[in-house]
C-alpha cells in the first residue's frame, strides 16, 4: 500500500476517514462491508485497482492500474428515502466543480457523467440501504480517468473516453484531484440537503445536456429537445410533438444527435 497524501482536504467530514487499497473488486463491494462494520459518514475508500469495476446497467468500468481514481463515498444522509435521487445531482456538480478547480472545462452530461471536450473522463454510480421510512447510508462510487493514455482504454472507448492527461497533455497527481473533487463533493452534499434549487441551478449551469437536442434509448425511446431537469433529477424531454417527457436515471442512454454528447 503507498502512501496517498490528501493535504489540501479543507472538508469536515469527506475524506477524513480515508482506506487506501491497491485492489479490489469493486469499491461497491468494499465499502458495503464498511458499512455493516459501521463505517462513518464521509469515509472514503480508494483502490488502485478494480477488478469488477461496474457502471450503469451493469456495464464494465475500466479501472487500469494506477491510472485512474477509483474511490466511493459514504454518506449517512437525514433525508428522506422519497428524497434519495437528489443526490444523483451533488455528485456530478461536486466533480465537474474540482475539475473545473483544476483548470479543465468539465461539464455534465445528464445524469452524472462527466465530459471534457465533449469525451467522458468520469462516471458515477450511486447504491443506498435502508428501509422505506430511514436511509441509512448511500454510497457513491466514482471513477475519474486521470493518467491514462488512449491506448490503455479499450478500441471501443478510444473515441468516447479521456483521461485529465490526454486532455491536459500533463501527468496529474491522484492526491491533487481527488483532494480538489472531495472538498467541492462536501460543499454540494450540503447544498443538496439545505438549498436544492441552489444546487439545482449549478446542475443546469454545468449541463451539456440541458438545452440540446438529445435522443434516448433504453426503457423509453424519445428524442427530442432537453429542457431542463424536474426535482427529482429527471430530464425533461420534449418530442416533435411537443409533449414532455421525464427521463428516470434508472431508464435510459441519451446521447446528442451529433455523437456521445
Ligand atoms: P453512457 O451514456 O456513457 O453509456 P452511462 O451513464 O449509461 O453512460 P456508466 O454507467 O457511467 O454509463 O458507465 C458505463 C459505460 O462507460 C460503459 O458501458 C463504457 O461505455 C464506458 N466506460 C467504461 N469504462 C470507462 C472509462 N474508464 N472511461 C470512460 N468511459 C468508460
Amino acid at each position: 500500500m503507498n502512501i496517498f497524501e490528501l493535504k489540501d482536504l479543507k472538508t469536515k467530514d469527506f475524506g477524513r476517514a480515508f482506506v487506501h487499497l491497491e485492489t479490489v473488486e469493486s469499491t461497491f463491494l468494499t465499502m458495503r462491508e464498511f458499512e455493516k462494520q459501521g463505517a462513518v459518514h464521509g469515509c472514503v475508500v480508494l483502490a488502485d485497482e478494480q477488478t469488477l469495476g461496474r457502471g450503469r446497467f451493469s456495464r464494465r468500468w475500466e479501472s487500469g492500474k494506477g491510472l485512474g481514481l477509483y474511490f466511493n463515498l459514504l454518506l449517512r444522509p437525514d433525508l428522506s428515502p422519497t428524497l434519495a435521487p437528489r443526490l444523483i445531482l451533488f455528485a456530478a456538480v461536486g466533480v465537474a466543480q474540482g475539475l473545473r478547480d483544476l483548470g479543465f472545462e468539465a461539464k455534465i452530461k445528464w445524469p452524472n457523467d462527466i465530459v471534457i471536450s465533449g469525451k467522458k473522463v468520469c462516471g458515477m454510480l450511486m447504491e443506498s440501504g435502508g428501509d422505506m421510512e430511514h436511509l441509512r447510508y448511500v454510497s457513491a462510487g466514482i471513477g475519474i480517468n486521470v493518467n491514462q493514455t488512449l491506448s490503455d482504454f479499450p478500441d471501443e472507448l478510444q473515441e468516447k473516453a479521456a483521461s485529465l492527461f490526454i486532455l491536459s497533455g500533463r501527468e496529474q497527481s491522484r492526491e491533487t484531484v481527488l483532494t480538489a473533487v472531495l472538498n467541492r463533493l462536501e460543499e454540494n452534499y450540503y447544498l443538496c440537503i439545505n438549498n436544492y434549487e441552489e444546487l439545482s441551478e449549478n446542475y443546469t449551469r454545468l449541463s451539456a445536456t440541458v438545452g440540446h437536442e438529445v435522443v434516448a434509448s433504453g426503457g423509453s425511446e424519445v428524442s427530442g429537445f432537453a429542457e431542463g431537469i424536474n426535482e427529482d433529477g429527471e430530464l425533461l424531454v420534449r418530442d416533435k410533438k411537443g409533449v414532455l417527457h421525464a427521463l428516470n436515471i434508472g431508464d435510459v442512454s441519451v446521447r446528442g444527435v451529433m455523437g456521445y454528447v
